[in-house]
């Protein structure tokens, strides 16, 4: 990556997904400059009000990939769930940063688990599912309670299912809609963290202080800084995204989802890679001098990656459903700051925005 000339202000970068990941991604880009072209299918996307260019075109509609290529100076993504086929293919004529390897090991839970077993980094047992009599045997390896999850396209809890003592476990194969799976034991965790690290061209790496996450129903609900563990625990679990961040050769943000158990030989376990900005680092856009949206930019940018100190402690409330029809009461608070995403229409489970509410740095 070190002969890929830095990008210069003025210059496009295409992000593929319009979401409000997009959204956030593009209007940090814009502020250093830069100006975004956004590529999506949804003609609905929230990315798009904010961006200098769109298309409107599937995944793998050969002619629009070419054009939008061809219309960009370097190319990201803003969610994992794009065919590697299509990056493979834009690649040819700009570059993409975070690589295809980036998404490769992180599309399939199978292969992501297995990758972060391989470097030795604990995860919870788990176990391939790739047809309903696969399940027996996987529950013999993982005891129950666990989780049958579908490999691919999972998010926000959608395609999981619980396996209880005493359950039908064919009842959660059906559940996930008999789907390719793995099944994971079920981690009785003391909490749950996350970390937010970049890496940039060079292979320089910057991690933000560490979140502590609260998820409802399988969607995150609440992060919060600084988490409640110890400074070694933190310098651990910032080696461990460090690791896999190396090990992918990525470039950009990357989040690492992990449980901190209660088993003092095995404390930290791998849970889920995201290999972009993720939800539980947007407590950085009002906490830190530079948000995790602009250092991805500036990762990808080939620029100086951002400080990554906290300067103040923030609460992080998605407003996930009707809870967006809070923001008057939230618009009159002192020291919250709202961020919505520009979303037409409000649906249960859908994030329409968060909150941050900031106080004066504690000194963990
Ligand atoms: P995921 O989509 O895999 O990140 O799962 C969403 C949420 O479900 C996690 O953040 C946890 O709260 C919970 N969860 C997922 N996997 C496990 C597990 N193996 N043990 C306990 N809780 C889990």
């Amino acid at each position: 990556m070190a002969d890929l000339p830095p990008i210069r202000p003025g210059m496009v970068i295409g992000i593929l997904g319009g979401g409000q990941l997009g959204r956030m991604l593009a209007t940090a880009a814009a502020d250093l400059g830069f100006s975004c072209h956004i590529y999506c299918p949804d003609p609905k996307s929230p990315a798009f009000a904010v961006a200098a260019a769109r298309t409107i075109a599937p995944y793998d509609d050969a002619a629009a990939l070419a054009a939008f290529a061809g219309s960009v100076d370097l190319i990201t993504f803003e969610f994992e769930n794009i065919p590697l086929e299509t990056l493979h293919t834009l690649g040819t004529q700009a570059p993409v940063l975070p690589g295809p390897m980036s998404l490769e090991k992180t599309q399939d839970r199978l292969v992501e688990k297995a990758m972060v077993a391989e470097l030795g980094i604990a995860v919870p047992p788990f176990a391939p599912v790739a047809d309903q009599a696969d399940i027996y045997s996987a529950l013999a390896r993982t005891g129950r309670p666990a989780l049958l999850k579908t490999r691919r396209l999972g998010y926000d809890g959608k395609g999981q299912a619980l396996v209880r003592a005493g359950d039908d476990p064919v009842a959660a194969w059906r559940t996930i809609g008999e789907k390719p799976a793995i099944l994971e034991a079920f981690v009785p965790f003391e909490r749950e963290i996350s970390v937010i690290l970049a890496r940039g061209r060079d292979g320089a790496t910057r991690a933000f202080d560490i979140a502590e996450n609260v998820h409802a129903e399988g969607i995150l609900s609440t992060s919060k800084v600084p988490a409640a563990i110890s400074a070694e625990l933190a310098e651990e679990a910032v080696a461990v995204a460090r690791q896999i961040a190396e090990a992918l050769d990525h470039v950009g943000v990357l989040a690492v989802e992990m449980f901190v158990s209660s088993d003092n030989r095995t404390r930290l376990l791998v849970n889920e890679i995201a290999p972009r900005v993720h939800n539980s680092g947007h407590w950085t856009m009002d906490g830190c001098t530079f948000s995790q949206f602009e250092q991805h930019i500036r990762a990808i940018a080939g620029w100086p990656l951002g400080d990554t100190r906290r300067h103040s402690d923030v609460t992080m409330d998605n407003l996930i459903g009707d809870a967006v029809d809070t923001w008057p009461t939230v618009a009159a608070e002192a020291d919250a700051r709202l961020h919505l995403y520009g979303k037409a229409e409000t649906r249960p489970g859908r994030k329409m925005g968060h909150v941050n509410r900031m106080r004066p740095t504690s000194t963990r």
